[in-house]
């Protein structure tokens, strides 16, 4: 293990997500072990702070004993086409697939061609979600959904198929297919709003956004809702604390969003958090050390992470 107060990563992404194609971030050391702390550039400190809550309880307390060994995790597809969708599918060897739809400049069509060739791949037994992205307005996304369920051969849920958590609660009193809630989970105080509209199904729920894994359990025990754990595009650091929530959660009844290493073409542990069978195994990744030097970021964003962690740091309560 390095002899360091804190590592800064740069680790360039496979494909360009949310306008980046380097995903950068602080690894923090601890009692512990090391917590990943990678809140968006464009975060401000209020935002940034639960993600450094997060990162702390991974570093200095850890986390709750695990209920179960692995977790599953869903193949995520992006708005590529049938035939690429469907090799996509069946080399991520998993029971669940998460479909991209609603891509700006396709038509639905694209969508259902996509999502039958992922049915295909993954055969009678497996779970298909799509995730819109808060693309569709209500119309469309009713319209949408009843198409999809059908092209799917039934759908597990619909995530986030519009933007605003008013429209969510009136797509689900439209639709039979379950929906869940994901950009509308950012900040703790969400998923309450979205239980008391009676917007969502099922609750994406992310350790960094929200604070850490204690957090997250209580928001999931409060809120009384199915929860799916997903990942914020963390490093194998990062992707351990959502699969200590996902391993801490009295009940797991879907696939998490967790398989996310994939999307980045390098990683800090030795042993990158990459799903086996469909699954993935509850543990703290270690750290490789020629890792950590090829990823190192340089010394201008070292400066610019200090700085950032001084200043979202400096009021942490306690
Ligand atoms: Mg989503």
């Amino acid at each position: 293990m390095p002899d360091h107060d804190l590592v800064v990563f740069s680790i360039p992404l496979r494909t360009r997500f949310r306008g980046i194609t380097v995903r950068e971030g602080v690894l923090l050391p601890g009692e512990a072990g090391w917590g990943e702390w990678s809140p968006f550039l464009e975060y401000d400190d209020a935002i940034s702070r639960p993600w450094l809550a997060c990162a702390r309880e991974a570093a200095d307390e850890g986390w709750p004993e695990p209920l179960r060994h692995r977790v599953p995790v869903n193949v995520t597809v992006p708005a590529t086409d049938p035939e690429h969708a469907h090799a996509i599918v069946v080399a991520g060897g998993c029971r669940t697939a998460k479909v991209k739809v609603a891509e700006r400049g396709q038509v639905l069509a694209d969508d259902l061609a996509r999502v039958e060739a992922v049915r295909d791949a993954l055969g009678a037994g497996g779970l298909i979600r799509v995730d819109a992205n808060g693309a569709w307005d209500v119309d469309e996304a009713v319209r949408a959904i009843a198409a999809l369920d059908r092209a799917a051969g039934g759908l597990e849920y619909v995530e986030q198929p519009v933007a605003s958590v008013e429209d969510l609660a009136v797509v689900r009193r439209r639709v039979g297919v379950p929906i869940a809630a994901d950009e509308s989970i950012r900040r703790a105080e969400d998923p309450y709003r979205v239980r008391d509209l009676e917007a969502a199904d099922i609750a994406v729920l992310k350790v960094q956004p929200l604070g850490g894994v204690r957090a997250c359990l209580r928001i999931a025990e409060d809120i009384g809702m199915p929860v799916v754990v997903s990942s914020a595009v963390e490093s194998s650091v990062g992707i351990a604390a959502g699969v200590a929530l996902a391993a801490a959660l009295p009940e797991l009844h879907h696939a998490c969003g967790l398989a996310t290493i994939q999307l980045l073409t390098d990683d800090v542990a030795i042993e990158p958090m990459l799903p086996v069978d469909g699954m993935l195994a509850v543990t703290r990744p270690e750290l490789d050390d020629d890792a950590l030097h090829r990823l190192s970021a340089p010394a201008d964003r070292v400066a610019h992470w200090r700085q950032r962690l001084a200043s979202v740091g400096q009021d942490q309560p306690a």
